[in-house]
């Protein structure tokens, strides 16, 4: 069995501006989030993200755009020495269609967990959103709730490491 941090995208990764990131040129990352990334790493943790983009519902951007992205995030990270074993996004949003993926619901982080052997009991969950948290805690993930862009780093420390 592996154990995971899942992690939520915007506002924890890269920047959250407020509206919809889906251009290249307004991605730009977080802060601290390299070296915690990479000590998770040393410690074991596969890096799985689960992002909520109910842009593409509300036809603000498409499922290319958000892979596009996705791929330029992952080579980024990997230029950094930084491996994402997997990337799952919610395309739905609420107001317009309901569905069992957009957080607080848990459906993403229960196929992760099936597809890379995750014991959730060892596994972690960043996010800024108390709805990332409450999906977390459906797969019996533990919650860390950090303040929208702020350095993750000292949190990945304290929190899932116990380390200084
Ligand atoms: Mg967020
Ligand atoms: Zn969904």
């Amino acid at each position: 069995m592996n154990k995971a941090v899942f992690l939520d995208r915007d506002g924890v990764i890269n920047q959250e501006i407020g509206d919809y990131v889906y251009k290249i040129e307004d991605f730009k990352f977080n802060t601290g989030l390299f070296p915690a990334l990479r000590l998770l790493q040393e410690y074991d943790y596969k890096l799985i993200v689960v992002t909520n983009q109910g842009g593409i519902a509300k036809v603000r951007y498409t499922h290319d755009e958000v892979n596009e992205l996705h791929k330029f995030m992952l080579e980024k990270l990997l230029e950094e020495g930084i491996k994402i074993a997997d990337v799952y996004f919610c395309p739905h949003h609420h107001t317009i269609e309901p569905c069992l993926c957009r957080k607080p619901n848990s459906i993403m982080i229960e196929k992760a967990i099936a597809k890379h052997k995750v014991d959730a009991s060892q596994s972690f969950l960043i996010g800024d959103n108390e709805r990332d948290i409450l999906a977390g805690e459906k797969a019996g993930v533990k919650g860390v709730l950090i303040e929208t862009n702020t350095n993750i780093l000292p949190r990945v420390k304290m929190d899932i490491l116990n380390v200084v």
